[in-house]
């Protein structure tokens, strides 16, 4: 019999959010490798046919290489399983995905990918914030804040005008602030940390971009959180009177350009 690996996302924790396709994979699965960050508490119900291996990071011990991750999905999937790799949110939004995929054609292992609900988008609106907002934002960007961003990235950002989403942000913010202020972002620009979304202890810290770093300290904002930069945080903060103001002036810029 021919072994498999579906990737699955997990979503952002809750198991209310996995898909109707990720729910059918775990249950026909063999093998399970799961991350931290996916719904894992149930497992055990979810995949009742199935073997379960975390392989992600917990505090005070190391995260199973990447590179062993993938020789473990290979070698369970040539040995015949089913196998299911359940990872956080969407499995190709800074989740490595692609080079899982990568290493199953390497292997000539069949794969197939199961979408998941990223938390760059849900972990937001889970706090009220809505990404995009007609008047307000018109786009969003989502960076990895695993590694400082080089001026020229920090520029761009800056200059696109609408709603930067940061993973893996919580340790780099102090240059990436820093950065989008050197950049010309004004340092009135509203900031919001989002931690553990969709847990029981989901916390929003609120800031603006010149003091977040300092009000993030005070609160000890520790990951897993998402940060979201720009104006449609007032929208979660300060509700439908900013969302007046902000369109207001949005539409006075309109008239002026019109
Ligand atoms: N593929 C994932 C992201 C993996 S990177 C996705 O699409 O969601 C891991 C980062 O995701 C974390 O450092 C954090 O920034 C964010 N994250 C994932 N789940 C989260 C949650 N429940 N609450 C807050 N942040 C979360």
């Amino acid at each position: 019999m021919s072994g498999s690996v579906t990737l699955v996302g997990g979503g952002p924790g809750q198991e209310d959010l996995l898909t109707v396709a990720a729910v059918r994979a775990l249950l026909d699965a063999e093998v399970v490798l799961y991350d931290r960050l996916a719904p894992h508490d149930r497992l055990a119900e979810l995949a009742p046919g199935a073997v379960l291996v975390d392989v992600g990071k917990r505090p005070g011990h190391h995260a199973i290489p990447q590179a062993e991750i993938e020789a473990l999905l290979v070698e369970h999937a040539l040995a015949g399983r089913r196998v299911v790799r359940l990872k956080g949110g969407d499995p190709y939004v800074l989740g490595r995905g692609g080079e899982e995929v990568l290493a199953c054609h390497r292997a000539g292992v069949p794969v197939e990918v199961v979408p998941g609900v990223t938390s760059a988008i849900s972990v937001p609106g889970a706090a009220g914030i809505p990404l995009t907002h007609r008047g307000i934002s018109h786009l969003f960007t989502v960076v990895s804040g695993h590694a400082p961003l080089t001026p020229d990235e920090l520029g761009h950002l800056a200059g696109l005008g609408g709603t930067i989403v940061v993973l893996m942000g919580v340790n780099t913010l102090p240059s990436l602030t820093a950065g989008l202020a050197r950049a010309g972002m004004a340092e009135r620009m509203p900031v919001a940390i989002i931690e553990r979304g969709y847990s029981a202890e989901q916390r929003t810290t609120i800031g603006e971009l010149a003091d977040i770093v300092t009000t993030a300290g005070r609160a000890r904002v520790a990951s897993p959180a998402v940060v979201v930069i720009g104006e449609v945080v007032r929208l979660a903060h300060d509700g439908d009177a900013s969302a007046a103001e902000l369109m207001d002036r949005a539409a006075g810029f309109a008239a002026v350009a019109g």
